[in-house]
């Protein structure tokens, strides 16, 4: 495995293959992004995953800040499952010329208006931005995106088709603790309190989700009573629970899949889930 910082590097060491399988990250791994390393191992010839801190999409300073940086531990990790190159590149890298990889197509904006969007002011115009400038330089053939991350993957996907790219999205399962909490990289910043309490996050989605299956579609009171329930926790402040059509993400019409989707303050570390 070699670990590699600079664009023109990689495209060298790249461009004699032609079935490249891409994972984004921004390091701290677990193994949620390890599931996403493999599978992509299973699928192409080629494995390589970014470690990039993207600044451009952290709303809030003290976020970026304290995000978790563990380089020498990723690349343990990622060389464990068998990745080809780990691409590690400095921001002059990713961003030379301060150019905007932003989408102007307005068939965008409903998706990134809603739930992170709202809560995260031009979080995803960064995400476009990053994702679209590492899909130039890596051009792969697939790339592997957590569904953990829900709304972004519905926006990246939307991105690919209106810049009419051919990469291959490929979404993959959500990667859980024993005790149900999704796996981040922000939960090495929990206490021991606060990591106790944070599978009630999850106990909540579920109830939803059982409580939908079984025919009830007051999806208002569904949300209202889940958030009654988590915010009794001292530790826990819900930001939103919203329950949105699984593809467009607005408003559910009947018998449309919806999905249930939120983010929860727990102490000041923002986690979020969906199912
Ligand atoms: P991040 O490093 O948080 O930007 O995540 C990089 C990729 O890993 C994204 O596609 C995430 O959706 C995915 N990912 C993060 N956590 C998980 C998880 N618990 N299960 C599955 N995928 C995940």
């Amino acid at each position: 495995m070699r670990i590699i910082e600079r664009v023109d590097q990689l495209q060298e060491c790249l461009a004699q293959y032609n079935n490249v399988g891409f994972v984004p990250t921004m390091g701290a791994l677990h193994n949620g992004h390890l599931e996403l390393a493999k599978q992509a191992r299973k699928e192409c010839e080629i494995v390589v995953v970014s470690v990039f801190v993207n600044p451009t999409q952290f709303n809030d300073k003290r976020d970026l800040e304290r995000y978790p940086r563990t380089l020498d531990a990723d690349a343990k990790l990622l060389e464990s499952v068998g990745v080809d190159f780990v691409f590690a590149p400095t921001v002059e890298q990713i961003y030379p010329d301060e150019q905007k990889y932003v989408i102007e197509d307005e068939s965008i904006l409903p998706l990134t208006a809603v739930m992170e969007g709202a809560h995260r002011p031009g979080h995803f115009d960064g995400v476009v931005q990053v994702v679209g400038r590492l899909f130039d330089i890596v051009n792969p053939h697939k790339a592997y995106f957590g569904l953990k991350d829900y709304q972004q993957l519905a926006i990246i996907r939307k991105m690919v088709e209106v810049q009419n790219r051919s990469v291959e999205i490929v979404p993959c399962d959500i990667v859980r603790a024993e005790d149900g909490l999704a796996l981040s990289s922000r939960n090495s910043l929990l206490t021991l309190q606060q990591r106790a309490v944070a599978p009630l996050i999850y106990r909540e989605l579920i109830q939803i989700r059982e409580k939908i299956d079984a025919g009830n579609h007051d999806y208002s009171k569904l949300v209202r009573d889940a958030i009654l329930q988590i915010n009794k926790n001292e530790y826990l402040c819900v930001q939103y629970i919203e329950v949105v059509d699984a593809v467009s993400l607005q408003e559910p019409a009947e018998n449309k899949t919806v999905r249930v989707c939120a983010a929860v303050m727990c102490g000041d570390v923002r986690l979020i889930d969906n199912v």
